[in-house]
């Protein structure tokens, strides 16, 4: 069997879905790679690289997906709104595709992507338990973009972050707050901590308070207390505006002591909540910064703008999207390993074995014969169930 490597298309986008280190792992489960020419050339990664992996360099586009039985992306057609469309006839029919496919997004986009009769694999669909917990590709990008979040509020902060203790005096550390700490928060505690800041933490899940301390940060205690803060797979759920409106009321005044506003709070298939008021940002000194990773999801400050930088009553507000294309070399490494698991998990002595039956397959199965077969995701679209598994 073949797996195939398309060039990324989204503007901008650095990353490669596979890189040479996992080619001997795929080549032991019997998958040969071909890769278009020049496809991990910005992440760092020569044709050359590939090739001594032995893996086979196609000239384009058209001949990747024609030669390859599985095509494994970044961003598919679904998650890459701007260019992917033109991928839809270079699909062939019972073609596997793994990648990221925004599977709550448009449901146009996602009958497309069925109709072209491919089997998709969205990876934002991964289980968040420990089996699958090598295939966490949302994980892995999370950490990339919480480390990424930090640097760039560095970069634009005109301060120094750590204490310095010169002959022209003594600098006293940065105040950076981070809202939100599930994985991109940890990186982002983690990341500042050791760039010499004073880290403060809040969650909405209280059980982060632990995580947070570990990583030598002070957790932020409100006496407010969210109803049934964590569902069972560990995501924060849905408060009612009254909850919202409190946290904000709180929230002011570690907003305004910090130098630093990190955001990265997201309640998943809603628009993320709005923790940082317009007020909010007129109370703190100018020259801060706050970094917006929710931008993409509506932004958690009031004022961001989806992938813009603006600058407000003097604090510099970064809604920049797709952070982990700009650590392209370990997010393409992080996210290839996540991609081998799963093959891994998907093909057993050589052949593909799609068992709907298996947790992680049915999980993350999009589309299948022609329908979008994912239960969450037909019933998100208002689509009746389907009566039984697609056969193909
Ligand atoms: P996420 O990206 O869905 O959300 C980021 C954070 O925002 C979360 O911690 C959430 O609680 C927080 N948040 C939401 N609304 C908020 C509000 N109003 N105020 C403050 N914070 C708010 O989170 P994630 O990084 O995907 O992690 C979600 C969970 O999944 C965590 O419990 C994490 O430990 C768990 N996880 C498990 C695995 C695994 O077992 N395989 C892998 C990764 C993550």
């Amino acid at each position: 069997m073949i797996v195939g490597v398309p060039k990324e298309t989204y503007p901008g986008e650095r990353r490669v879905a596979l890189v040479p280190a996992v080619l001997p792992n795929l080549k032991k489960l019997g998958l040969e790679a071909v890769i278009e020419a020049g496809a991990g050339l910005e992440a760092g990664y020569t044709d050359a690289h590939y090739a001594e992996k032995g893996a086979r360099i196609l000239p384009d586009r058209k001949s990747v997906f024609a030669a390859a039985d599985i095509i494994t992306q970044v961003l598919c057609y679904g998650s890459n709104d701007k260019t992917g469309k033109a991928d839809l006839p270079l699909m062939k029919r019972d073609q596997v595709l793994i990648g990221f496919l925004r599977p709550f997004g448009s449901r146009e986009v996602l009958e497309e992507i069925a109709r072209a009769g491919v089997t998709a694999f969205s990876v934002e669909l991964m289980p968040r338990t420990t089996r699958a917990q090598s295939m966490d590709a949302l994980s892995s990008m999370a950490t990339a973009c919480g480390y990424k979040a930090v640097l760039i509020a560095a970069d634009t902060l005109p301060r120094f972050y750590p204490m310095l203790t010169t002959a022209a005096g003594t600098i006293t550390p940065a105040r950076v707050l981070i809202l939100g700490v599930g994985v991109a928060g940890l990186q982002a505690i983690a990341t500042a901590r050791r760039l010499g800041a004073i880290v403060t933490a809040y969650d909405v899940r209280p059980v982060v308070k632990e995580q947070v301390q570990s990583l030598g940060a002070r957790f932020l205690e409100l006496p407010i207390e969210a109803k049934d803060a964590q569902d069972a797979r560990g995501y924060a759920t849905a408060q009612d505006e009254s909850f919202y409106a409190k946290q904000r009321q709180l929230l002011g005044q570690a907003v305004a002591e910090n130098d630093v506003v990190i955001t990265t709070a997201v309640v998943p298939g809603k628009q993320a909540p709005v923790l940082v008021t317009k007020e909010m940002v007129q109370g703190m000194q100018p020259g801060s910064v706050i970094v917006d990773l929710a931008a993409e999801r509506g932004g958690n400050c009031e004022l961001s703008k989806t992938d813009e930088t603006i600058v407000a009553y003097g604090v510099t507000i970064i809604g920049k999207i797709n952070l982990a294309s700009t650590v392209p070399y370990h997010a393409s490494s992080l996210y290839a390993r996540n991609l081998s698991a799963f093959l891994e998990h998907l093909v057993k002595g050589g052949k593909l074995v799609i068992d709907p039956s298996d947790e992680i397959t049915r999980d993350t199965m999009l589309t299948r014969g022609g329908e979008i077969v994912h239960a969450r995701v037909r019933e998100t679209f208002a689509l009746p169930p389907l009566a039984a598994p697609v056969q193909v």
